[in-house]
């Protein structure tokens, strides 16, 4: 699975890299840039966590190596419409935010789902993390849905969203 680590973490980068650069420097093109990095790295969530949780990085049986090819341009063909639905017919800041949850959303319940099983083999506490992991996460992205005005003018809710981001993401690492 390394290769597959290795890029979460590029694309992890990427992500929190565009995501200061449109927080400090607001234009069109930062924009989108950051949207784009924030759904490469949701997508790539979604893209690596059945190869995790059914191990299709592995060669036997080799209906695994046709899964994995099968999901990769199943996963390459939704991120290339995404981007081109956005920048070519329409800028949707409603459609963008469904689109992430979404996929949030069944990697979170594949995670979910992996760790109560895991746990329930191992009984060692590291086992639950993932699971405790995407609870946190979800509880962070209900900032994102549940806005509201900034409090004095300055900590808004997508600020706390960015904030509560930083734990799980250390966390997930370990
Ligand atoms: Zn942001």
């Amino acid at each position: 699975m390394r290769r597959y680590y290795e890029y979460f973490g590029y694309v992890g980068i990427a992500s929190w890299v565009f995501s200061m650069i449109f927080h400090t420097r607001d234009f069109d093109v930062t924009e989108k840039l950051d949207y784009y990095a924030a759904g490469a790295s949701v997508l790539y969530g979604l893209y690596y966590t059945p190869i995790r949780i059914f191990r299709l990085d592995q060669k036997r049986p080799p209906v695994k190596a046709t899964l994995l090819r099968l999901w990769t341009v199943i996963c390459v063909s939704l991120y290339t419409a995404h981007v081109s639905y956005l920048s070519f017919w329409h800028w949707n800041y409603v459609y963008n935010m469904a689109a992430n949850v979404a996929a949030g959303v069944v990697q979170n319940a594949l995670w979910s789902g992996f760790s109560y099983r895991t746990y329930q083999k191992l009984k060692k506490p590291w086992a639950a993390w993932p699971g405790m992991i995407v609870a946190w996460i979800i509880l962070a992205m209900s900032l994102e849905l549940l806005d509201f005005p900034p409090l004095v003018g300055m900590v808004d809710a997508h600020s706390l969203w960015h904030l509560g981001t930083v734990v799980p993401t250390i966390w997930w690492y370990k």
